[in-house]
């Protein structure tokens, strides 16, 4: 997002236009889709620990809410703008759509530099915004969740700001928490889980061998070690891959996905892992996998990295990974792209399943998490399979016409367009 120019959420409204105009969409239905149902701008006066008070811009954006409450998390990022907070919103109204679970689409975002911020001043700042934001958020109206720079941490003094607000226990108000005051068992893996199992449905719509085949991991983070560990233990597959910012390493013989994993805990990189090979990203991402995970960052499957393409199922746990510029190479080369907001909905699903705990205040096993989130990221992969061969678009496009449609026909069925 270095470029000034950019406004994610021009780039939001385009996908909206191009669905509205495929799936026929009315005028008033696709007007009211391109904007914000409501946005909150608030000014947070914080006292720093060296007694000094800072003032800090937040924002809260909920998109829309015909399927039911807002739900998106929260970024403290030192560049954040209303614009990306915005793109964001409007692009979780349609995650939550193509999932199909009852909640709409919000964001919120303050503009700090949370690595500059001592503990006692971010949970300050927590508060502060949570008692900014709290008319307008609640289990019936908007609940918040964590993002890039924000944790389970923070959602708990949120969570307990709101609670204090309220004189009274809301612990829906908010998901990611940690599970001693109300987290669901199963959130940690979940994004990457849920991408694991519509790999696996693609591969049987799609005709595709995953048994022993290879697979690589661009990104060996959070979600990108689950999609390590859970590709071999779920779909049997090997690693022979995985990279993060600092460099890759390559085995085609397998790499075991947890060694792996302890390494970098206990090294702080890849570098050095036994028995593989040093590899740059640029060569993972050219190598020959049957599944390629892109788990790092936006913009790195472009024009430049994408001819180079050999795998045959690119499964997008990361935001973004894949350019317009490169997804029109991966297309002609036949690749199948699992577009992200369906591959990595894994993490807002199990969000949902939290509210659903925490409204029953009964809590679930974890087999009982994952067996529902395997319903849900199944039937979501068989609806925007079904839309492909319907309209005859790739994946990506299918999803958006699931999810706008969804959201369109709610709107309707409210009487609002
Ligand atoms: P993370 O910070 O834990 O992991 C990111 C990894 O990518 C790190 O290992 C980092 O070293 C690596 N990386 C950074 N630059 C790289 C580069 N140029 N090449 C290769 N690797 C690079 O973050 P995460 O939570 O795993 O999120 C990763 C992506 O998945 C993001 O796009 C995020 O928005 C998306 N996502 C995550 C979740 C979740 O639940 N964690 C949910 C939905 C989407």
């Amino acid at each position: 997002m270095a470029d000034k120019n950019y406004n994610p959420f021009e780039v939001a409204v385009r996908h909206i236009d191009k669905a509205a105009k495929a799936l026929g969409l009315d005028e008033a239905t696709h007007e009211f889709l391109r904007h914000p149902q409501r946005e909150l701008w608030v000014t947070i006066p914080v006292k720093m620990d060296n007694g000094k008070t800072r003032i800090f811009q937040g924002f809260r954006v909920q998109y829309n809410t015909a399927r039911g409450p807002a739900k998106g998390g929260i970024r403290w990022f030192p560049t954040e703008t209303i614009d990306t907070v915005r793109a964001l919103a409007c692009w979780m109204t349609w995650k939550t759509s193509v999932v199909d679970i009852p909640l709409g689409g919000g964001k919120g975002g303050i503009i700090c530099d949370p690595k500059a911020l001592s503990d006692t001043e971010k949970e300050r700042l927590a508060r502060g915004y949570i008692r900014a934001i709290a008319p307008i958020i609640g289990i019936t109206k908007d609940v918040p969740a964590p993002d890039v720079y924000t944790t389970p941490q923070i959602m708990a003094w949120m969570m307990d700001e709101f609670e204090t607000i309220m004189q009274e226990s809301h612990p829906g108000v908010i998901t990611g928490k940690p599970i001693g005051i109300g987290g669901s068992k199963g959130r940690g893996d979940a994004t990457a889980r849920g991408g694991i199992y519509v790999v696996r449905e693609a591969a049987k719509a799609y005709g595709i061998d995953l048994k022993n085949q290879p697979f690589a991991v661009q990104g060996f983070g959070n979600a990108g070690q689950f999609a390590g560990t859970l590709g071999q233990d779920i779909l049997g597959m090997k690693l022979v891959a995985a990279s993060d910012s600092k460099g890759g390493v390559y085995n085609p013989d397998g790499i075991d996905a947890q060694t792996l994993v302890d390494y970098k805990l206990k090294n702080g990189s890849l570098k050095g892992f036994p028995g593989a090979k040093e590899i740059t990203n640029e060569e993972l991402l050219a190598l020959p996998v049957t599944v390629l995970f892109p788990a790092a960052l936006e913009n790195t499957i472009n024009e430049k990295t994408a001819p180079s393409l050999q795998c045959k199922i690119s499964c997008e746990l990361a935001n973004g990974p894949t350019t317009p510029e490169g997804d029109a190479i991966l297309n002609q080369k036949g690749i199948i792209v699992l577009p992200d907001y369906l591959a990595n909905a894994g993490g807002v699903t199990v969000s949902y399943f939290e509210q659903c705990q925490n409204a029953q205040n009964y809590y679930w096993e974890l087999d009982e998490v994952q067996e529902r989130l395997d319903k849900k990221m199944t039937a979501a992969f068989k609806a925007v399979y079904e839309m492909s061969k319907e309209k005859n678009v790739n994946l990506r496009e299918a999803a958006y016409l699931v999810a706008v449609k969804r959201v369109a026909d709610a709107c309707k069925l409210r009487g609002w367009t």
